[in-house]
């Protein structure tokens, strides 16, 4: 007997096409600091891909607010769909998902939550500045993920660090061997192209104009490249050899292990070392595999649909008020219009309006494999952090709260709006688009603020004005750290007048501190109290 549920919902058993979807699916992130070129790199290898058939539009820098609207922009100019979310396209068998990491002044925990969605991410780096703030802050949350990196040495085609420098800042400030996979042949400024290490190839590159089709590059053998390319080919054999005899070849085990990142270079204006690029996601990088759950059990690709919520967004589209939830599917298959279950709440949640919000073109998302992300319209009771499922239940850990380094107390800026203001203040943070803290001494009406990146308190005060109709005034407090307390210790800081704690909304209390001297003073001053540190994953 089926029951009526058993009609909307029917049951999968074993769909052998999940394991196959999931092992073609490549899932990573561009982690890189602003202007190393990521946009320009995304483009480069979806023109590869041959996703778009021509690259070039969106490099100029005027009226850009950041890789988001790039993406909206090249979408419009494209007819292709892409949203901040995911672009998907396929490369060789391969389905590749490059999730957006927003960069630029938009850094903020919402980047970092992207990074638990993927199954890799791809470090870019500006040749001539190296590993800059945000590329070290992004690689931290990739290391303690156990996320493997590749790493790309962008703009080669302009004066730069010396390739070996570069080698010995990686190691250096990661901790990873860097394993090059192609060493440049030419020094910074002068890119001839790459020995592809594993055959000693030579790949020339050819400029095109603007590099407004895929570079042209031609194979030659290491005889010819000697012949042809002099003392440029020279250098770079000797410095690949003594890669080698350093151990510094690629190692599959030890690049998933995250002790080695394997290294390219490209110039991504130019389309240069792209499809190197492309070509190692699918060689290496891993597929999307089994997903821990909150209590150390592994749930297969194989078995049921299950996803889990790693962003939220709203106002996407202007002409109505959405809440989309962008889901990252970890196991079996997602079916448009099939009923989940929503972990936290046990309660079942109707997925009828899911959308594929990239691909060729704006598209309903009738299905959906592990590794995929889909964006479920309308989502308002699903948070980020939580989990979906069908069949056997599942919860995937939490994500995790960052360290805010900004605080702003917050008020309505027409104090009859407090309903209004404590509604959007609310569901911002239900949203995840900030962190509420309150203290008793400061009130309800004055919650403080914690950001991980200042834009987020631009996002607040458009949403406050816009969305909930409750204009606001922010007033900026003089701290940059925080740390985790409990009831006992706030007690001691209480007396500290350089200190003060707030409780956030999750029930955490947190100390905070304006320079990391007072913290280390009060540390010492009062080595019984709880000062722990908020690392990522806390
Ligand atoms: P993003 O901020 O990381 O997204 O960087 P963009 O893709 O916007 O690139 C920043 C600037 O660097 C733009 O002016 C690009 O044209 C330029 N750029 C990107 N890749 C390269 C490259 O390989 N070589 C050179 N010379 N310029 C590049």
């Amino acid at each position: 007997m089926t029951s009526l549920t058993d009609v909307s919902n029917p049951p999968v058993q074993q769909n052998p096409q999940v394991q196959a979807e999931a092992t073609r699916r490549r899932t990573f992130a561009v982690i890189s600091h602003p202007d190393a070129g990521k946009s320009t790199l995304t483009e480069a290898l979806l023109l590869h891909a041959r996703a778009i058939t021509s690259a070039g539009a969106t490099h100029g820098k005027a009226g850009r607010r950041g890789t988001v609207s790039d993406w909206m922009a090249m979408e419009q100019a494209r007819g292709i769909s892409i949203t901040s979310a995911a672009i998907q396209f396929e490369y060789r068998d391969s389905v590749i998902n490059l999730v957006d990491t927003p960069g630029h002044a938009d850094f903020s925990e919402d980047t970092f939550r992207v990074l638990s969605a993927v199954d890799a991410a791809v470090m870019l780096v500006d040749a001539s500045k190296g590993l800059e703030v945000q590329t070290m802050k992004l690689f931290a949350v990739c290391k303690q993920r156990g996320i493997p990196v590749i790493t790309v040495i962008n703009k080669w085609d302009r004066p730069g660090s010396a390739a070996l420098d570069l080698m010995d800042e990686i190691r250096t400030r990661t901790g990873l061997v860097p394993t090059p996979l192609t060493w440049p042949v030419g020094i910074a400024g002068d890119f001839r192209g790459v020995i592809e290490r594993d055959t000693d190839e030579f790949i020339r590159f050819t400029r095109t104009a603007g590099g407004a089709t895929t570079a042209d590059s031609e194979r030659i053998s290491a005889d010819v490249a000697a012949t042809e390319e002099g003392d440029a080919w020279i250098a770079a054999a000797e410095e690949s050899e003594l890669l080698a005899e350093e151990d510094q070849n690629h190692d599959q085990a030890r690049f998933l292990a995250g002790e080695t990142t394997p290294v390219l270079f490209s110039a991504a204006v130019l389309n240069f070392g792209v499809q190197h690029i492309l070509d190692t996601l699918v060689d290496f990088a891993p597929a999307a595999e089994a997903r821990e759950d909150a209590v150390g059990g592994r749930r297969a690709v194989s078995s049921e649909f299950s996803g889990f919520v790693f962003k939220v967004q709203s106002g996407m589209n202007s002409s109505h008020r959405d809440y989309v939830a962008f889901v990252r599917v970890c196991s079996g298959q997602f079916r448009r219009g099939m009923i989940v279950t929503h972990a936290a709440s046990g309660r079942p949640f109707a997925t009828k309006y899911a959308q594929h919000l990239f691909g060729k073109e704006r598209e309903v998302a009738d299905e959906a494999w592990p590794g995929d992300i889909v964006g479920l319209v309308n989502a308002s009771a699903l948070r980020v952090g939580d989990t979906i499922f069908e069949g056997d239940a599942v919860a995937f850990p939490a994500l995790p709260i960052f360290a805010p380094e900004h605080f702003r107390v917050v008020r309505p800026a027409d104090t009859s709006k407090h309903k209004q203001f404590r509604r959007g203040i609310d569901q911002l943070d239900h949203e995840g688009v900030i962190q509420v803290m309150r203290s008793e001494l400061r009130g309800d009406q004055a919650p403080v603020l914690g950001a991980v990146g200042p834009m987020q308190f631009e996002v607040v005060e458009e949403r406050m004005t816009h969305d909930f109709g409750a204009a606001i005034r922010m007033e900026a407090l003089p701290y940059q750290l925080a740390r985790r307390t409990d009831k006992e210790s706030a007690l001691i800081l209480g007396h500290d007048r350089q200190v003060e704690v707030l409780m956030r909304t999750d029930g955490t209390l947190l100390a905070l501190f304006s320079t990391p001297w007072r913290l280390r003073n009060t540390e010492r001053d009062h080595p019984e109290i709880l000062l722990e540190d908020l690392a990522a994953g806390a």
